[in-house]
């Protein structure tokens, strides 16, 4: 499939490593001008040198999404260059695991804050715009968990889980004006968050997965750039599986 997205300003939180890193360079080769966040000069810097290496039209920029003042600046910044993403990939997102009976405030209250009050504050952000456009991709990066459980994620599927009551109830609200929301809910893949995995937990999610393997950033970054593409134009308030066959909703 031949995705083209030329003149459309896609912005990609947590674009720095993982998932959302290889969600900025697809979209960014399939011709969008990609806005990509990290929450560290170093990696603004990251961001910055494989658009430019991949010859990507686009931007880094500072956001700590679990900040409301951050998400503010950013925002007036975005405005200020007169950039207004239509196409929104909802990718930040952190885990403090720990079982429930263990589990501080601050890990609950953390994950909450960025992996699902993030989605409220940068989804409204950009919502304007969009209405404006009459056009608008929202793509929420879920989990696999959220449908699952995982023993050790209360805090993450439970934010995981609101993300898609979300992703239903805005594609509901939004749907009239050219705007589709929906969210993709990736299995184990390759990156620096679950690299904390033991390798023999590894070994046994792997055969746990119909494939038998992880995924890779790419096979993600994929499905989010049909997802953003006109061949998906049908296509609100689901949710998108890809995760090997591991869970079968
Ligand atoms: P990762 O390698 O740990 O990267 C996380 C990204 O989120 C980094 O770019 C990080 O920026 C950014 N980030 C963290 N806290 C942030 C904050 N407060 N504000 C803004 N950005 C923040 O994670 P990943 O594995 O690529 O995961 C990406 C998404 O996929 C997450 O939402 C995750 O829950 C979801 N997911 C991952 C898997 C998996 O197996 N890997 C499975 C299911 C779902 P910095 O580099 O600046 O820290």
């Amino acid at each position: 499939m031949n995705i083209q997205l030329e003149n459309k300003v896609a912005l990609v939180t947590g674009a720095s490593r993982g998932i959302g890193a290889a969600i900025a360079l697809t979209l960014g080769k399939c011709g969008a001008t990609v806005i990509g966040t990290a929450t560290s000069a170093a990696g603004v810097e990251k961001i910055e040198q494989t658009f430019k290496a991949n010859n990507i039209n686009g931007t880094a920029a500072v956001l700590d999404v679990a900040n409301q003042q951050s998400v503010d600046d950013f925002f007036n910044q975005l405005a200020a260059a007169n950039q207004t993403p239509i196409i929104l990939v909802n990718n930040a997102g952190i885990t403090r695991d720990n079982l429930m009976l263990r589990m501080k405030d601050d890990e609950w209250l953390d994950v909450i804050e960025t992996n699902l009050n993030s989605v409220f504050r940068v989804t409204r952000a950009c919502l304007k715009g969009m209405v404006k456009a009459r056009f608008g991709r929202i793509i929420n990066i879920t989990s696999v968990v959220a449908l699952s459980g995982n023993p050790g994620q209360v805090n993450y599927s439970a934010a995981k889980a609101g993300m898609i009551g979300f992703t239903k109830s805005l594609a509901r609200e939004v749907g009239s004006r050219g705007i589709t929301v929906n969210a993709v809910a990736p299995g184990l893949i390759v990156t620096d968050m679950t690299s904390e995995l033991t390798e023999e937990h590894r070994n046994s999610m792997s055969k746990q997965t119909a494939l038998g393997r992880f995924g890779e950033v790419k096979e993600i970054a994929d499905t989010v750039a049909f997802l953003a593409s006109d061949s998906a134009a049908y296509i609100t308030g689901e949710t998108i599986n890809v995760n090997g066959g591991l869970y079968m909703a």
